[in-house]
């Protein structure tokens, strides 16, 4: 009788145990909305005074030929932190956005070459390195969305920069080895240890050694590289050793 007691009660129990975890759930999931929403708003509400104050900077810098060289260098640095935290907090906006499952994409097809192309020479610009690029003659198109595959690149080429001697190439190549299209961003830099290669694509994920290095970094940039490529439908990778550089590749579809 005691057994068949116990399977009559079981039935109530586990509807009670259900409903607590499915309450729990639901405040989990609110209170993780709400977290979302204020990361949303600070950001933005700092994005646009910040970038005011990024850009009299700027322009005070640019017309201050009367000032000091330690005054230069003070208002280049408070310059360069203000741009910085800008875009800090556009990262922020835009991993509050996938999470919400609002970034859009305007996949397109679209030939990529040209596209590479551009961004190595804003790269160049910016950068004041050599960025070779190994741009295949053959036109290759892609179904994908321009901007944010610029985006894409230009963080890759800016790891390779950022964690390279000034005095190495970094190198873009483009090709079609087989289904789907191939971008790869080459550098001959400190390289990543084996340990490290599966977390770098970690949000806030930083290389110990660079935290103090480049203490500029924000963690975020490879976690929105792998959320856009995959937002296309695509996929990326690395291979890096030590000392002797890396390799980032992204692969995306080709029309058939
Ligand atoms: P951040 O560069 O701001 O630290 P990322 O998400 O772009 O953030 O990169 C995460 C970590 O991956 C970096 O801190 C660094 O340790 C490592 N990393 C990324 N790209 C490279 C590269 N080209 N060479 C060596 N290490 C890299």
């Amino acid at each position: 009788g005691q057994a068949r007691l116990h399977l009559d009660k079981a039935p109530s129990e586990m509807k009670e145990l259900a409903q607590t975890f499915d309450n729990m759930l639901n405040r989990l999931f609110e209170a993780w909305e709400q977290q979302r929403q204020f990361v949303s708003n600070v950001s933005h509400e700092l994005r646009t005074p910040l970038t005011i104050v990024s850009g009299y900077l700027q322009s005070t810098l640019r017309r201050g030929k009367n000032l000091t060289p330690p005054q230069q260098e003070a208002l280049g640095i408070a310059a360069a932190e203000a741009d910085r935290t800008v875009q800090l907090l556009q990262d922020l906006l835009d991993l509050a956005r996938v999470d919400h499952g609002r970034m859009h994409f305007h996949l397109e097809l679209f030939v990529l070459n040209d596209l590479v192309a551009e961004v190595v020479e804003m790269a160049v610009q910016y950068s004041n390195r050599v960025i070779d690029s190994d741009i295949n003659r053959e036109l290759i198109e892609v179904l994908a969305d321009r901007d944010r595959l610029k985006q894409v690149l230009l963080n890759l080429i800016d790891n390779a920069v950022k964690y390279s001697d000034p005095d190495q190439p970094v190198t873009v190549k483009l090709d079609k080895p087989g289904e789907q299209v191939r971008i790869q961003v080459c550098d001959r830099g400190q390289g990543i240890p084996l340990a490290q290669q599966s977390r770098i694509f970690e949000r806030f994920y930083r290389g110990d050694e660079n935290r103090a290095r480049s203490p500029g970094g924000t963690g975020l940039g490879l976690s929105i590289v792998k959320t856009l490529v995959e937002g296309m439908g695509g996929q990326v990778s690395v291979r890096s050793q030590l000392s002797q550089g890396s390799v980032f590749t992204v692969l995306l579809p080709a029309p058939s």
